[in-house]
């Protein structure tokens, strides 16, 4: 049996949404840390589960495997009911209230009170590299931006952590955090930190 004191090391257990896309760098970036990690395939996989990841990738795609796989409704309560999530590039999409330029089947979580355009960074540009500061971090996170969504509103309740040319690219909303980048693409491990630190404060506060 395992003590209360391995009982507790092994908290929190965070899921990352493993049906497509970059999860894989975020599992590795987690695990870094020290942090125990489960992808997350079926609803069954979030049984017991801290916090979640949504990785970028395809947004349209992991709609509709959401949907398939019966995920959307199960994270959609489960977040409603307090579970913290970060979203990244298209996790940062499926978190969003507001999506412009989505396929009209497209469905999102509509948790994070912001408006972004899909691919809003347009052609020329549409993936870039930069340096960004960050509320909270002493030395600037280098930001890999692909094809990412540009956030062009964000409610009251929305604080901004980093901007791009003053559009947000990085924000938190209560439990909720999302990049409009890659955090999990560069060895740096501070963002994934800062979301670690909120899981483990709403742990201490169920205690
Ligand atoms: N353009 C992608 C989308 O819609 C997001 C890109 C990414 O996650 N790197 O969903």
């Amino acid at each position: 049996m395992q003590s209360a004191a391995s009982a507790a090391r092994s908290r929190p257990v965070i899921g990352v949404l493993a049906l497509q896309g970059a999860f894989r760098a975020h599992v590795r970036a987690l695990a870094e840390l020290g942090v125990a990690t489960r992808e997350v395939r079926t609803p069954a996989h979030l049984e017991g589960l801290d916090a979640l990841v949504m990785p970028g990738g395809e947004s349209t795609t992991m709609s509709r495997l959401l949907t398939s796989s019966g995920l959307f409704d199960e994270i959609k309560a489960r977040v409603h009911d307090g579970m913290p999530v970060f979203g990244t590039c298209a996790g940062m999409i499926l978190l969003a209230g507001e999506v412009l330029d989505g396929r009209p089947d497209q469905r999102s979580f509509g948790m994070l009170d912001a408006t972004v355009r899909r691919n809003g960074y347009g052609r020329q540009v549409d993936s870039f590299e930069t340096d960004l500061d960050v509320v909270g971090l002493d030395t600037p996170f280098h930001g890999v931006f692909i094809r990412a969504p540009r956030v062009e509103a964000v409610g009251p309740h929305v604080e901004v952590l980093a901007r791009v040319a003053g559009d947000p690219v990085l924000v938190r909303q209560d439990r909720i955090m999302a990049a409009s980048f890659h955090p999990e693409l560069t060895a740096d491990t501070r963002l994934h930190e800062q979301f670690v630190a909120l899981v483990r404060r709403e742990q201490d506060q169920e205690q």
